[in-house]
């Protein structure tokens, strides 16, 4: 019992690390610093929303949000950038995330210039591409399902390690690594020194390539359809699924099959 408990974490460590490969994402850019945060849903602070679930370190690495009165009603309702930044991810990364979009922030605090990724999970739709630089409250996309795997809801992250991407295993799992997210936002909501033009580190987190075990959620979804001009690159990957498999109405949701990251 013992060393199976030991092996099997290590054999999905060890499976895990060859099957991430460096992200194709931007290259440095320059961006604005942000002057202020706010909620990425109904900002600027949430109005008719809830956080059905917390942070917690070693488990839930962000926040889920939801509609007041079922999570249903929030189905394809607006996402929006929670500071200005720049869109350093915006795909379809299958199993666990679904549509992710991750924005890099600068912003000036105690004289310095900060960095932090906000990342955005489960999405319907992305409204945003690789690149393009956002303000806050600019629509990034609509709350979804992750391909219905999921009752609708906003997963919310904030990295203090640009290096962590969709790939948890590459932070600490703990505040060394993250803020927690709504707080981090109501501590920031005014700052001084927004708008100022800063060159912005370039996204080189790890991405999970087409062999990686969680894409084997390409034989029970379809996949949806990529904004990012690269993404034909994939498409041999998704040729098993060829029917088109709708979010079809809200009281069907599938049973959960993986932990919402
Ligand atoms: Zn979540």
């Amino acid at each position: 019992m013992v060393k199976i408990s030991l092996i099997l974490p290590l054999l999905v460590l060890l499976t895990l690390s060859l099957t991430l490969a460096p992200c194709d994402c931007i290259a440095q850019a320059i961006s604005k610093t942000a002057d202020g945060f706010d909620l990425p849903v109904s900002p600027p602070m949430g109005a008719g929303f809830y956080k059905s679930r917390g942070f917690r370190s070693g488990g839930h690495l962000g926040e889920d949000w939801v509609t007041d009165g079922g999570s249903a009603k929030g189905f394809r309702q607006p996402v929006h950038a929670i500071a200005n930044g720049v869109v350093v991810l915006a795909r379809d990364i299958h199993v666990a995330w679904g549509n992710v979009v991750i924005i890099r922030h600068a912003w000036i605090e105690n004289r310095q210039i900060h960095f932090a990724d906000s990342l955005y999970a489960h999405l319907d739709k992305i409204n945003v591409r690789e690149g393009q630089q956002v303000g806050k409250g600019q629509q990034l996309g609509t709350i979804g399902t992750n391909h219905g795997m999921y009752p609708p809801h906003l997963h919310f992250e904030i990295h203090k390690d640009l290096g962590i991407g969709v790939n948890h295993a590459a932070g600490t799992r703990d505040l060394r690594s993250y803020w927690l997210p709504s707080d981090f936002v109501l501590a920031r909501r005014h700052l001084a020194g927004g708008g100022r033009n800063v060159p912005t580190p370039a996204a080189n987190f790890l991405l999970p390539t087409t062999e990686h075990p969680w894409y084997l959620g390409r034989f029970w979804h379809s996949p949806k359809k990529s904004t990012h001009p690269k993404s034909s690159k994939s498409s041999a990957s998704h040729r098993s699924s060829s029917t088109s498999q709708k979010h079809s109405s809200s009281n069907k949701w599938k049973v959960n099959r993986y932990t919402d990251p």
